[in-house]
Parts: structure tokens; C-alpha cells; sequence
């Protein structure tokens, strides 16, 4: 299929809401697909659909060499156990900062071929799930740093060459904490 242009900070397409797919249709199917291959040529471990301008609820990721998918997921998170590690994103390329997460996650949803889908991640796998269903409610990891990485994410921001200067507009998570005091 297709490589496409990624999508990057600044761009509003990422701040908006996806909405569920309906139709499991060949254009799913060639969405999933592009996804794939933009995911893969870029070397990234998972992309939304909104990186590529699409406002429907679906990701591809890869893990331990295998690329997989999920349309419309739902993530439930697991246990309290939490984890603090370097992300990065396809959409803000170069710059990884520290990023809390929850520890494991299990995402159910669909195939494109419409069959129900389980996804149970740990560790890595799990920061991709969390990290790519935040795309599709809008959100960036960097609305979920500390204060401190969030202000020198946004020196880093308006000093890279892609970001042409912009100031960028980093939002507070919408969500609430995923425990009362852990942040
Ligand atoms: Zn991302």
C-alpha cells in the first residue's frame, strides 16, 4: 500500500477525538495497511490513525517483531502497578522523554476483519497501547509528563528544526490520575 506523511506536533488533527469505526470495509483494511507501512518505514513501535490525518479509532504497533492492530479499543488497565520509562512519538520525532504508565494493560477490540480482539501488554507493549489509544482521545504523552520534562520538552520542541518555532500547546492530561496522589 502506502507510505503516508506523518502528522506532526502542532498539527491539529492530533488534538481531536477519533471516532469508532463503523464499516469493516477494504477502506479499513487499506488504512490498516498504511498504518503498518508508515509505522514500520519510520522504525516506530505503534501509530494512530490521526498521525496520518485519519480521525477513526484505530492503531498498529509492533512488539517483539510482530505488527499487530486493534479498531476501537477499549483499555482497562491492570493491577497499580506503574512504570517510568523513555517514550517517544512518531509526531514529535527525536525527542523521547520520561513518562509514567501504567504497568499492564489489557485492550479489547476488533480485527479489520470485524473479529473480536484481545491484546494483553506488559511493560513495553503496554506503554504502546496506552500511548496509541491516547492518540485517539487526542492526548500526547507529553500532556502526561512531570512538570519538569514538560517544560524542557517544550524548550525541545521550539528549538527543533521541524517544529519551525512553534510555541506548542501542552495540555494537562484530561484523565484523572490513575491514583490518587501518583502524580
Ligand atoms: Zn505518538
Amino acid at each position: 500500500m502506502a507510505i503516508r506523511p506523518i502528522r506532526l506536533f502542532g498539527d491539529q488533527v492530533l488534538r481531536q477525538k477519533s471516532v469508532p469505526v463503523v464499516d469493516f470495509d477494504k477502506e479499513l483494511r487499506d488504512l490498516v495497511q498504511d498504518l503498518s507501512d508508515t509505522m514500520i518505514d519510520a522504525n516506530g513501535g505503534g501509530i494512530a490513525a490521526p498521525q496520518i490525518g485519519v480521525g477513526l479509532r484505530v492503531f498498529t504497533y509492533v512488539f517483539e517483531g510482530e505488527v499487530g492492530h486493534v479498531v476501537n479499543p477499549v483499555v482497562e488497565l491492570v493491577g497499580d502497578e506503574e512504570q517510568f520509562g523513555q517514550e517517544g512519538c512518531l509526531s514529535i520525532p527525536g525527542l523521547p522523554f520520561d513518562c509514567r504508565r501504567h504497568l499492564q494493560v489489557v485492550t479489547t477490540g476488533f480485527t479489520m476483519h470485524g473479529e473480536p480482539l484481545r491484546v494483553e501488554g506488559n511493560g513495553r507493549l503496554s506503554v504502546i497501547i496506552q500511548h496509541e489509544t491516547d492518540h485517539l482521545d487526542g492526548i500526547l504523552f507529553l500532556d502526561r509528563l512531570d512538570p519538569q520534562n514538560r517544560e524542557a520538552a517544550e524548550a525541545a520542541i521550539r528549538a527543533a528544526e521541524w517544529s519551525g518555532g512553534i510555541v506548542p500547546e501542552i495540555r494537562l492530561s484530561p484523565h484523572a490520575p490513575l491514583r490518587p496522589g501518583s502524580r
